[in-house]
């Protein structure tokens, strides 16, 4: 997440696992850079209005003699475009990194608190994590400095210098914001990595990172309500704002970090259930239904050729087809997975059926051994076995 709001930016690398939705809802995509999808959350309007209005209200107007109305307001929306420019470099700093460094950059989203970057896949070593983080800060830092050159230079044409200014002073704060050691800001990562490195232990480097990064978020919290008791009411709720949203995320991120420990030790043998019930593709939709479906409450079965596993039939599959007809149309003309059937077997990580079932948005996945059908992964399957999982856990403790 980085935002860029006037105390600073929150920018968060969004490392979901892909069976979770990686994007925000409500986000529209402007443009593609580099492959990398450039989206707008409908909250990040607001900032931008805020933003133009501040500085076509305040900012410009002090450091602008003699402007007209109009020329202030076409000044903010354009220093306010320029910030926004800004916070997408940072982002697509990590982007373009994370990518070099074997990660999957999906999308860049700006919204109210700044910027999110979307990667898929974990860090593998503490080195990436670390400049996937530090090239977000050091990026902001290189558009302030040229930004101060401007400023420095241009020295006949005053609303020029006045943008400049603008920028080098809200990009080294933006650079410096995200330096603070705390999940999920990019100095937090930065701390992260640096404990793994040295501890080889990246739990342990999640708990520490997220802990001060709690710790930030509450002194945030406890910052913006006492700037409302000193009568700065607006400022003060949005810097709680901020401070409530680090610490979400920071608690998000261990939570995540609890899960991928937890998952780390399962196979996909720990969770599925075994049943080897699979259908033939001529057998009718009606018959499937009568002797397969409702038999077993089964809203899905592997579709076998002999014992070779050739596609996957579900309930929706079936009322795609109107009831008449499902005594003359077989199951292999309405299945799915005809093109590249994704299938498991017991020995799979967890982890990485995981990302199968959220490869295609697929509900459930054969389950093989060698060439023969054993049965169904279900996302259910799964989130009932963590589920079950964390609350033995909870009673542990
Ligand atoms: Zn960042």
């Amino acid at each position: 997440m980085a935002s860029h709001v006037e105390p600073g930016s929150v920018d968060e690398l969004s490392r979901r696992r892909s069976s979770v939705s990686t994007g925000m809802s409500g986000a529209y995509r402007l443009f593609t850079v580099a492959g990398i999808d450039v989206r707008v959350h409908v909250s990040w309007i607001v900032i931008f209005a805020l933003v133009t209005w501040s500085l076509a209200t305040n900012y410009f107007p002090s450091v602008i003699r003699g402007a007209s109305d109009v020329e202030l307001w076409v000044l903010g929306a354009t220093a306010a475009i320029l910030l926004f420019a800004s916070v997408l470099l940072h982002e697509l700093a990590h982007s373009l990194v994370a990518r070099a460094r074997g990660m999957e950059a999906r999308s860049i989203t700006l919204f109210i608190f700044g910027g999110v970057s979307s990667l898929a896949g974990e860090p593998r070593r503490p080195s990436t994590e670390f400049l996937v983080a530090i090239v977000g800060p050091l990026t902001s830092f290189v558009i302030a400095v040229i930004a101060l050159g401007v400023a420095v230079f241009v020295t006949n044409a005053r609303p020029i210098e006045a943008i400049a200014s603008y920028l080098a002073v809200i990009n080294g704060l933006l650079g410096t914001f995200n330096l603070i050691p705390g999940f999920p800001l990019d100095g937090g990562r930065v701390l992260r990595s640096i404990v793994w490195q040295v501890t080889r232990d990246a739990r342990r480097a999640t708990e520490i990172a997220t802990t001060v990064g709690r710790v930030v978020a509450w002194g945030f919290m406890l910052w913006g309500f006492w700037r409302v008791l000193n009568n700065d009411v607006f400022g003060g709720i949005w810097i709680a704002a901020i401070g409530w949203f680090l610490q979400s995320a920071a608690s998000a991120a261990l939570d995540q970090a609890v899960a991928d420990a937890r998952l780390r030790r399962l196979r996909v043998g720990d969770v599925f259930r075994p049943d080897p019930t699979g259908v033939a593709p001529d057998v009718p939709l009606a018959e499937l239904v009568e002797r397969y479906m409702l038999p077993g409450a089964r809203r899905s079965l592997p579709v076998v050729d002999g014992r070779r596993v050739v596609g996957i039939v579900t309930l929706s599959d079936v009322q795609s087809v109107p009831p008449e007809r499902r005594a003359t149309t077989t199951v292999g003309e309405v299945m799915g997975g005809r093109d590249g059937l994704v299938t498991v077997t017991p020995t799979t990580p967890l982890r990485r059926a995981i990302e199968a079932l959220g490869s295609g948005d697929y509900e459930q996945v054969p389950v093989v051994d060698g060439d023969e059908l054993v049965g169904l992964l279900t996302r259910a399957d799964v989130v009932r076995q963590i589920q079950m999982r964390e609350a033995l856990d909870g009673a542990r403790s």
